[in-house]
Parts: structure tokens; C-alpha cells; sequence
């Protein structure tokens, strides 16, 4: 048994924590593991090749509960226990954060000071085929642009797969699938595709954490991790690093607009 294992034993032997979510090495790639058992704790491993963000599952609490749990957690995970706390949508007090080093020793982050440093010091490299990316749409007009936008977005399905992956996408009731009104069409239509995706982005505007998850999990592999990254970068640009915050919950009463009055 390694470091890690070993402790994971320890923490559930001992009750500590009722569940552990971290990784485990599935049939052909890294997956999520849920290990409730000290016996199973052998079969977890850590792991940033991990497409899933694991974050995503501690809104569930039909998973947790009020229990006590522990997630072995890579930058992507950090970054986003960081927001969701922000948004108050987990209790510190029921989370143990765990991570493990290049030699296998595990460490647990214990405040939010601690986890801000860790993002800071593993912040991964800009992926360079997302770069280019961005970089090309830049220099398109704006109707070689909508042309862009509207042929990769025919090809969605609304499987949704972009919204189950996100750990900050965690409304009970989604927008999609409201009725009463209708905000898009429940079918698959280049309008509601387009609408779907602006819909998903304007309600990730300076929330977003980067980690990726959404596009990753894609089944059609869209750029859509692009959209939520170039949101980000514009926000900044436009209202600045310490403006930026969730702009959709974000006011200034003193707006020049009067719609804020
Ligand atoms: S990159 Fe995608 S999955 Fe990750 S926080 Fe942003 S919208 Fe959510
Ligand atoms: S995961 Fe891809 S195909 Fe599915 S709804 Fe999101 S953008 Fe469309």
C-alpha cells in the first residue's frame, strides 16, 4: 500500500470520514472512485490525467449527505472548492481536502489560505491548442465569427454532458428545462443550440475556474471550453481583476444605467 492508501484506510477505519471520493484506474482510463470501505482503499490512486473534475460531486447530497468526507484533490478540484465556498455551497467543516505530492505524501489543505497557495504554486500551462484557438476566432469578423459559432454548434445534441460535469453548474432546476416559461426548446435546433451554450456561459461569467471539465466531457468534442475562457478573459479586461466576481449576481448602484434604479 502507498501513502495514500494508507492513510485512506486509516481515515475510514477510524470513522473519520464516511467516504472518500478520489480516482481509481477504470478498464481503459482514470476514473472517479467513491471508497466507503478501508478494504477498497488499496484501489485508489492520484492522478491529474483524470478528465473528471471530482468536484462536481460534492453539491450532490444525495452522495454525501450531512456526512463527514474526504476528496483527493488535484488543482482542477481546488480550484473549484475555492468558488463553491464563495457561493456557499459547502460546508468546510464536513470537507477534508487531501493532496499528494511527486513523492506520495499526502497533505491536507485545511483552510482556504492554504488552498489559494496550492492553486497558485500548480497552476497548470495554458493549453496552447486552446491558445491558437482563441487566437484564430480573434481575428475573424464578426460574421465569419457567427458563421463559426453557428456550424460547430448544429453539431450539439443537448446531451448536457457540458452542464453534468461542471462542478459550478448546480441548480436544481436549469434553465433548459423550465417550462413555465420556455426559455429554449427542449430539441435539438441550431437556435436553441446557440441559445443553450449563451445561456451556460453568461451564467458561468466570472465563475468559471478553467478546469476544462465541460469540454472534456463533450461528446462531440465542440469547442465550448473556449467560450467560457474567452468570458473570463473579457471580463477582466473589461471590469478588472477585482470587479470581475459572478457579473450575473454582481450590481453598482451608482450604474449609469437606469435599469439598476
Ligand atoms: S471550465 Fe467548464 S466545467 Fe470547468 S468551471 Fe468552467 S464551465 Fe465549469
Ligand atoms: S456536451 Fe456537447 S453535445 Fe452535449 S449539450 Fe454540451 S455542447 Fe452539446
Amino acid at each position: 500500500m502507498n501513502k495514500l492508501q494508507e492513510r485512506a484506510t486509516d481515515l475510514l477505519k477510524g470513522g473519520t470520514v464516511k467516504l472518500i471520493i478520489g480516482f481509481e484506474q477504470g478498464n481503459n482510463k482514470i476514473r472517479p472512485f467513491f471508497c466507503e470501505k478501508p478494504e477498497d482503499a488499496e484501489k485508489l490512486i492520484y492522478s491529474d490525467d483524470c478528465s473528471t473534475n471530482n468536484a462536481v460531486y460534492l453539491t450532490k447530497k444525495e452522495l454525501i449527505g450531512d456526512n463527514k468526507i474526504a476528496i483527493i484533490a488535484t488543482y482542477k478540484e481546488i480550484a473549484s472548492i475555492i468558488q463553491l465556498n464563495k457561493e456557499n455551497q459547502i460546508k468546510k467543516e464536513n470537507l477534508m481536502v487531501l493532496t499528494v505530492d511527486k513523492d506520495g505524501d499526502v497533505t491536507e489543505l485545511t483552510s482556504f489560505e492554504e488552498m489559494e497557495k496550492f492553486c497558485e504554486e500548480n497552476t497548470p500551462a495554458p493549453d496552447p491548442v486552446v491558445a491558437a484557438l482563441i487566437e484564430k476566432i480573434d481575428k475573424m469578423n464578426r460574421e465569419e465569427r457567427w458563421a463559426y459559432w453557428k456550424s460547430e454548434l448544429d453539431k450539439c445534441i443537448r446531451c448536457y454532458a457540458c452542464r453534468a460535469a461542471c462542478p459550478l453548474c448546480y441548480c436544481n432546476r436549469c434553465i433548459s428545462e423550465v417550462n413555465c416559461p420556455q426559455w429554449l426548446d427542449p430539441w435539438k435546433s441550431t437556435l436553441s443550440n446557440i441559445e443553450w451554450q449563451i445561456n451556460r456561459v453568461m451564467h458561468m461569467s466570472g465563475r468559471c475556474t478553467g478546469c476544462g471539465a465541460c469540454a472534456k466531457a463533450c461528446p462531440l468534442d465542440l469547442p465550448i471550453g473556449i467560450l467560457t475562457k474567452k468570458m473570463s478573459t473579457d471580463i477582466k479586461e473589461m471590469l478588472g481583476e477585482g470587479e470581475g466576481g459572478n457579473v450575473l449576481s454582481t450590481f453598482n448602484p451608482n450604474d449609469k444605467e437606469n435599469f439598476i434604479h
